[in-house]
């Protein structure tokens, strides 16, 4: 059976983690050129300074883009399917790809409201995942 992968922490990413075993959204400013930074880095991709700050996003944001997954990932996930990613377009002004959990994945649409929720997904790893239709 295919071995299922998980992200794994590095320097530059794991002030994102612990933000997410707290319970945190956590992207990165630049005070040297003020863009807002996501994925985790060492240097801002704008302005090549090492000048990222750590802020914590309020969750909410709009749905950018998804895919429903029909098709589990491993035959014994098959309570897991359909599932829907996507691409998240947060609040603070940068998108990430998560899951998204919506009551009926067939009504899911770009623009429906997004709220952060962190699942325990492994040991010591918390993902962060959108509900749709969040007020
Ligand atoms: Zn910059």
């Amino acid at each position: 059976m295919k071995q299922v992968t998980y992200p794994r922490s590095s320097l530059d990413s794991e002030p994102y983690w612990e933000g997410c075993r707290s319970g945190e959204l956590r992207y990165q400013h630049c005070t040297s050129c003020g863009s807002v930074v996501f994925h985790p880095r060492a240097l801002c991709p704008y302005c090549l300074h090492d000048t990222l700050e750590w802020k914590a996003s309020a969750g909410r944001g709009r749905v950018y883009s998804y895919s429903v997954q029909h098709v589990p990932l491993r035959p014994d996930a098959g309570a897991y399917a359909p599932r829907v990613l996507g691409i998240a377009e947060v609040d603070e002004g940068f998108h990430m790809f998560a899951e998204f959990l919506a009551d009926d994945p067939e009504q899911v649409a770009i623009g429906d409201p997004l709220e952060v929720v962190f699942v325990d997904v492994a040991d010591d790893l918390v993902l962060p995942k959108f509900r749709v239709g969040a007020k």
